[in-house]
């Protein structure tokens, strides 16, 4: 016993390695650490085919394959959080998850609270209907109708710009889809690409996409303000985008050639 009080070098350094340890462990903040191995990365998988979730309750999805690709080439470990899309940029804002994808819009408006990587998809939107709907074809013929549109999305935005439309606001795809094959509503507007697939791929039935796409939109990776893990981000992306793995993620989710995209807006 006295032995171990007694000072001896092995002693100290055990002590300072403890010591780093501890300190190491409790400084574990995602915008200021990006040596840090695992980053938490927010996800809402109702979003088909960016991130949903199988029977079994796994996460897959064009997002997630993308983003593990990115962990790999960038040297980090990925581990997803599931979280309602409304909720995910106060989560990226107070810093409790290192990054979010889940087919998130590069606005200007978002742009003023979070970071955004280079845009790695291009997308839009577009107008849904029941399938013997035969009045709406356009946005004109949007004016005065009922549309469901998901809460705190792009398509929540553009549904304010409808004249005297009666809006109604869902926390999920499934469920603003479910709003108009109820009757309840005349339309949803939301993102062609994940509505398209959903309804060829037979995960929604009796609704159409009418019309062409509205907007014109990119989805980033968004990240707290300025976080440092956003070099490893976009670089990543990068390598993706020159080695053919961007157009294989892309081939296996779309079976189309992936569109050129800019690197930044
Ligand atoms: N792209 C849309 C947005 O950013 C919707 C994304 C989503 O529903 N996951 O608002």
């Amino acid at each position: 016993m006295t032995e171990l009080l007694k000072f001896n070098w092995r002693n100290l350094f055990l002590g300072l390695g403890c010591l780093l340890l501890v300190i190491a462990c409790n400084s574990y903040n995602p915008s200021v650490n990006p040596s840090a191995k695992t980053w938490k990365i927010a996800t809402d998988p109702t979003f088909v085919p960016f991130e949903f979730q199988t029977p079994q309750g796994k996460i897959q999805g064009f997002d997630i394959d993308l983003m593990n690709a990115i962990a790999k080439v960038s040297g980090f470990v990925v581990q997803f959080e599931s979280m309602p899309f409304d909720g995910m940029i106060s989560t990226l804002q107070a810093k409790r998850v290192d990054a979010a994808i889940s087919g998130i819009t590069i606005t200007a408006e978002r742009l003023k609270t979070i970071s955004f990587s280079r845009p790695y998809f291009k997308a839009g939107l577009a107008i849904a209907t029941r399938k013997d709907n035969q009045d709406i074809k356009d946005f004109n013929s949007l004016k005065g109708k009922k549309i469901a549109v998901q809460i705190g999305s792009t398509g929540a935005d553009f549904a304010k710009t409808i004249p005297n439309a009666k809006i109604s606001t869902f926390n999920s795809g499934p469920e603003f889809f479910q709003d108009l094959l109820n009757g309840n509503a005349d339309a949803v507007v939301s993102d062609a690409f994940a509505t398209l697939y959903a309804i060829k791929n037979g995960k929604i039935n009796g609704i159409k996409v009418v019309s062409e796409l509205l907007t014109e939109e990119y989805y980033g990776i968004a990240t707290p303000k300025d976080s440092l893990h956003l070099d490893a981000i976009n670089q990543g992306i990068a390598t993706l985008l020159s080695n053919g793995t961007y157009k294989q993620i892309y081939q296996k989710w779309f079976n189309i050639e992936p569109p050129k995209l800019p690197e930044s807006l």
